[in-house]
């Protein structure tokens, strides 16, 4: 185990050789005491629901609130975790976390369901399913509440064993979503495989929907091929009033972006609910 970890610290030390490697290195080491030393905060993101106007969703996006260097992002820390073997402890950290956060919400009568991020890793371990739905089972929440999103590459590198996890999932209802559509290798063979109810159209596709006339044509066809799959589509990355009227026009059913809100603290949601027109 030592060993392994040795080598993996040595392969990152080689990717990295420049001005940065001595911080990369001691982010490294100390990530894994992140967790324990209770650093990582969630922040959450309305998702909203176009039909209804109302924000029925959110989606809990960790950040490490480091005491030296301030908050640092996810994409700066999560390839990191991934690479050093954390991601098991750091998805279970944020799935207790948004379901305590769940519960804290509905006790001041605020009803918001959950979506959490997995990655790759997480699919790898067997005990994956067992512990997600032994902890629902535990919380005492509906399965509903949780949302699961998986990017196309975590599935990817191993379908086979995904996908048979997956079902598992979905057979118990949970909701899963592919994240970041249309940046990934999926094919749409390997889309049509995948047990999931939601389509999460990346947000390269989004931002410039109004200036855009290939980024709309890519959404509408998108649009269309997920509805004819059965399958319900977030936009995210609305960043202007335009694309918002423009995906609600079309028939898009979620949206989640910069223009309604940014990800915000748990206490912050509160507010921005009582102060929202949804
Ligand atoms: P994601 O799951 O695709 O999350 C959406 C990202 O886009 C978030 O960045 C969010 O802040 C940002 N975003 C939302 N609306 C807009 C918009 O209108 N414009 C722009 N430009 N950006 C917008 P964030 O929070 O930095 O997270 C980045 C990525 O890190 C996430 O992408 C997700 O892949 C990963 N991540 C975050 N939290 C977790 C986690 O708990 N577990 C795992 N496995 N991955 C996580
Ligand atoms: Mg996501
Ligand atoms: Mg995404
Ligand atoms: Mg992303």
């Amino acid at each position: 185990q030592y060993a392994k970890k040795n080598k993996l610290e040595q392969q990152i030390y080689n990717q990295q050789i420049d001005g940065n490697t001595l911080d990369r290195l001691q982010l490294i080491n100390e990530l894994k005491s992140a967790i324990d030393n209770e650093e990582l905060v969630l922040f959450y993101q309305p998702k909203l629901d176009l039909k209804l106007k109302k924000v029925t969703h959110v989606e809990a996006l960790v950040r490490w609130r480091h005491p030296d260097r301030g908050m640092i992002p996810p994409d700066d820390f999560i390839p990191i975790a991934e690479q050093m073997g954390q991601m098991n402890a750091l998805t279970r950290w944020v799935m207790n976390e948004s379901i305590d956060q769940y519960l804290k919400w509905k006790s001041q009568g605020i009803e918001l369901c959950i979506a959490i991020n997995i990655s790759a890793e997480n699919l790898k371990d067997v005990h994956f399913c067992r512990y997600v739905l032994d902890l629902i089972t535990e919380k005492g929440v509906p399965i509903e509440v949780l949302t699961l999103e998986i990017t196309e590459d975590a599935v990817v590198s191993d379908p086979e064993n995904a996908i048979k996890q997956l079902k598992v999932l979905k057979n118990s209802g949970l909701k899963l979503s592919i994240d970041d559509y249309g940046t990934g290798y999926s094919s749409l063979a390997q889309l049509k495989q995948l047990p999931v109810s939601e389509l999460k159209i990346d947000k390269s596709f989004v931002q410039n929907l109004m200036v855009s006339a290939d980024d709309q044509i890519i959404v509408s066809s998108t649009l269309q091929l997920a509805h004819n799959l059965g399958l319900s589509v977030v936009a995210e990355g609305i960043e202007d009033e335009g694309a918002l009227n423009w995906l609600i026009e079309r028939g898009c059913e979620m949206g989640q972006g910069y223009y309604l809100s940014r990800p915000l603290d748990a206490e912050k949601i509160a507010d921005w609910l009582a102060n929202s027109p949804y």
